[in-house]
């Protein structure tokens, strides 16, 4: 291109000033010599001196962008092929410091040849750099928005109010369920969506928007026209425009799922609230400082204050506050998780701490759950006392006993532990004679003044019926025996308020000093077991320590095992029956025709051993009726038949258990007939213990007995309870005075006058009296001179083998027979 012209643009300075003011560059390009020229305005734009460029130089192209070149001259060559009414293009053109400058390039053809062919065209182009900048800078913000928008599913609307339209974005048409095209639309349209019930609500809040100018959010339900009823959330502003009615501009959005969600939340709380409110446990929760949140109604019921109350409360100050709570088992913040019983206003609580956790793990808080189990525990206490105490007498029972007993032998220190084994003398008989109510008086009268006695530490236990054991740490034999013997004192004291006269309890104790740390329980007990029969066999009403020696000598530890040894006697033929002849005072040098039979036990070292170590055990397992019997048929299955040739009358005893079987009677006569005995050879001892337990069954068997003229004997006359109330029931023939009454006859004025007193009795009533016991002449001629006739003992005769006595009595017999054939021949 070269520069045909210059004065165009030289001369009119006027023009330049104008240009430049207006920030505006002038290019002016003569196509028939291919120069375009450009104006002083035009270089100052891009920071240029119309001299620092060469004549030459085609500006434009030097200074352009690349990206732009290409836009730019075809922008050009378009309008110069007639397409485009003028040239107009947007470009950057390098400024000299470097940055680039958008230039709006405007220009058109304004010469053409007679062809019409272009031969000059003119252009401007505008710096519209800042212009360029705003746009970019809008464009953001608008995408920004968009997005923003597009993120939380906001619709965008407003309302013309002059012209009574609205303009819906897509999104807001999506809302109402329309096409997602944004479009114009009639503004009563979104008045027909509104739920009537709705309806006026949104309509006077948008109203509200447009008349105070303020900004109001409202939530409504439309109805679309696929019938679905949405939930949606508008925000409106009313927005001026100049001169016009303004418009009313608002988001939009779909709040549904929101709403269903906060609804299923409600209705879950309030069932919640309504079920915790229903139960009966309380139910506390806490924040994690313990701040109660949460209280249901029981648990204003167990802190005896109201939901209200409670709400605020810390509830480590109600816990702690130890007037008011008492925790039973432990201390009561340790083991909070797994529960802790707590005592509240008397009323017992199960409590249970559970955190309250995240999904993440969290610590929200505390729930407290409290069980009340005050009538449960009461329960529980009830069957766990009686499960361990008897209830008559209100003692422990056996089974706590032997707990206790095991219990205290575990212990290391056993050495001292004393266990007493109490059995009431005659119980049997006042509970059959008094009554059944009086013997629980009784009984519980015992454990009353018993109770009095013991130390501290001492366990007391009813066993059963009428045996007692208790236990006594630290006692040694002395003061074990200073037990007993207050022990035996306290229930001779029991006063029974019975028809009896007079009668007095008594007892038998039978005590075991523990020497040894590794003995059973059982076999401790049994010991004491043991001691009690030996106190019952030598007498009743009093105490024996167990010794080693005397369940050696009865070749056996209890009585369990005196009984087995007693059954295998019976099979083995090692009961022996011996006898004891009863003597006339008058001839006590001579026979008289009775005798008494007694029982021995051969044991297996063939050593002779008593009937007490024998008849107790055999009594307690009930075996005492077989042993009667067993012997009743052997005395006169081997001597019956002769008993009336050789002129003797033999004696059975008889106790308790043989004389309360009703077919007794029956017995005796079957096994006499069988063995060819007169029953007038047959004579019963029977002990008023023996009959008071099966009063009436015992009355009939002496009536029937004595019919048939057997004797019967009252025996241990006087040691009993209320013997001579006897004599009148029993018609008994005769009474054997307890030998306690005859061996200190000598000496004793009392036992005379009791003897004496008896006798007279007898004499009066008819019976015959046996002293028992006499072991001496001096006994014998004090006995005469009382008038008693009959007498028994070792001075008269010692117990020998029956059969010797039958043997020996057949041989004098003879003789005495052969003598008086002898006289009369
Ligand atoms: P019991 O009926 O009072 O018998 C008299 C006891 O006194 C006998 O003791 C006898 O040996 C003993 N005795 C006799 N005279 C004297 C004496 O002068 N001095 C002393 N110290 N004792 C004397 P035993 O044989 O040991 O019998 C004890 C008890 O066993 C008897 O007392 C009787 O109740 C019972 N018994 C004996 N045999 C039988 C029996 O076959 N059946 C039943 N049910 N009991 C029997
Ligand atoms: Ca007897
Ligand atoms: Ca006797």
């Amino acid at each position: 291109m070269t520069n045909p012209d210059t004065s165009f643009v030289n001369d009119t300075e006027r023009w330049q000033r104008a240009l430049e003011a207006a920030g505006l560059g002038v290019w002016d390009w003569n196509l028939k010599t291919n120069v375009c020229i450009y104006s002083e305005s035009w270089c100052r734009m891009l920071g240029y001196r119309r001299s620092d460029f060469s004549e030459t130089d085609d500006l434009f192209l030097l200074l352009i962008h690349p990206d732009d070149r290409e836009r730019a001259i075809e922008s050009g060559d378009r309008h110069l092929a007639g397409k485009t009414d003028g040239i107009e293009t947007e470009l950057r053109l390098q400024h000299k410091a470097g940055h680039w400058v958008w230039v709006l390039d405007r220009g058109a053809v304004i010469e053409r040849d007679e062809d019409g062919n272009p031969v000059r065209v003119i252009g401007v182009q505008t710096d519209i750099t800042q212009q360029k900048q705003v746009e970019r800078d809008t464009s953001l913000v608008n995408e920004r928005f968009r997005l923003a928008l597009t993120a939380a599913e906001i619709g965008i609307w407003h309302f013309d109010v002059a012209r009574g339209r609205s303009f819906w974005d897509a999104k807001t048409c999506e809302i109402f369920g329309l096409d997602t095209i944004s479009r114009e639309i009639d503004g009563d349209t979104w008045h027909t969506f509104l739920h009537p019930e709705d309806r006026h609500e949104a309509e006077t809040k948008h109203f509200q928007a447009l008349r105070e100018k303020s900004e109001v959010k409202v939530r409504y339900r439309i109805i679309r026209p696929d019938c679905q009823i949405r939930y949606l959330e508008t925000l409106a502003k009313s927005v001026p425009n100049q001169g016009g009615a303004g418009y009313l501009v608002g988001t939009i959005r779909d709040v549904t799922s929101e709403v269903e969600a906060e609804r299923a939340l409600q209705t879950e709380k309030e069932r919640y609230e309504i079920t915790l409110g229903a139960i009966n446990d309380a139910v506390v929760s806490t924040s994690v400082e313990g701040v109660i949140n949460f209280a249901n109604a029981s648990a204003a019921k167990m802190f005896s204050q109201s939901v209200e109350e409670l709400i605020g409360t810390n509830i480590y100050s109600i816990l702690r506050d130890g007037e008011k709570i008492r925790s039973i088992q432990t201390d009561q913040m340790k083991d909070f998780n797994e529960g802790v019983i707590l005592e509240l206003d008397g009323a017992l609580y199960r409590c249970r701490r559970s955190p309250i956790l995240s999904t993440t793990g969290e610590c929200f808080g505390q729930v407290y759950t409290s069980h009340d189990i005050t009538s449960d525990y009461n329960r529980r206490q009830q069957l766990a006392y009686a499960a361990n105490h008897d209830a008559l007498s209100g003692l422990y029972n056996r089974v706590a006993f032997d707990n206790a007993l095991e219990h205290a032998i575990s212990k290391a220190a056993v050495e001292h532990l004393a266990i007493f084994y109490l059995d009431l003398d005659h119980f049997k008989a006042l509970n059959d004679f008094a009554g059944h109510a009086a013997g629980d008086e009784a009984l519980k009268a015992i454990a009353e003044r018993i109770t009095a006695l013991l130390p501290e530490g001492a366990f007391f236990a009813r066993l059963g019926g009428d045996e007692f054991a208790i236990l006594l740490p630290d006692y040694d034999r002395t003061s074990a025996e200073n037990f007993a013997t207050e022990a035996i004192a306290a229930v001779r004291d029991v006063s029974l308020s019975c028809a009896v006269n007079g009668p007095r309890l008594g007892c038998s104790i039978g005590i075991f000093v523990i020497d040894d740390p590794s003995i059973g329980a059982s076999d401790a007990l049994a010991r004491a077991d043991d001691a009690c029969y030996a106190a019952k066999s030598a007498g009743r009403n009093r105490y024996a320590f167990f010794t080693e020696s005397r369940s050696t000598r009865t070749s056996g530890l209890s009585a369990a095992r005196e009984v087995a040894d007693l059954t295998e006697a019976l099979d083995d033929n090692r009961l022996i029956l011996f006898g004891q002849e009863i003597r006339s005072l008058q001839r006590p040098n001579e026979q008289c025709g009775r005798l008494e039979i007694l029982a021995r036990l051969k044991d297996r070292d063939g050593r002779i051993v008593g009937p007490g170590a024998f008849i107790p055990a055999a009594e307690r397992f009930g075996m005492a009726a077989m042993l009667d019997r067993w012997i009743i048929r052997r005395a006169l299955a081997e001597h019956g038949h002769r008993l009336r040739s050789v002129n003797l009358k033999v004696g059975f005893n008889l106790s308790a258990q043989t004389l309360c079987d009703p077919t007794l009677w029956p017995f005796i006569k079957e096994v006499a007939e069988e063995n060819l005995t007169p029953l007038s050879q047959i004579a019963f001892e029977i002990t008023e213990t023996a009959a008071v337990s099966c009063f009436e069954t015992a009355e009939l068997f002496v009536r029937s007995a004595r019919r048939h003229g057997c004797t019967v004997s009252l025996d241990d006359f006087g040691s009993g309870l209320s013997s001579f109330d006897y004599l009148r029931r029993f018609p008994v023939s005769c009474i054997k005075i307890d030998g306690a009454f005859v061996e200190k006859i000598v000496d004793s004025r009392v036992d005379r006058a009791i003897i004496a007193s008896i006798v007279e009795l007898a004499k009066n009533l008819g019976f015959d009296v046996v002293a028992e016991k006499i072991e001496s002449e001096k006994v014998v001629a004090r006995l005469q001179q009382l008038g008693v006739a009959y007498g028994q003992g070792f001075h008269l005769h010692k117990p020998e083998p029956l059969d010797d006595i039958i043997a020996r009595r057949s041989v004098e017999n003879g003789r005495m027979a052969a003598g008086i054939a002898a006289v009369g021949s």
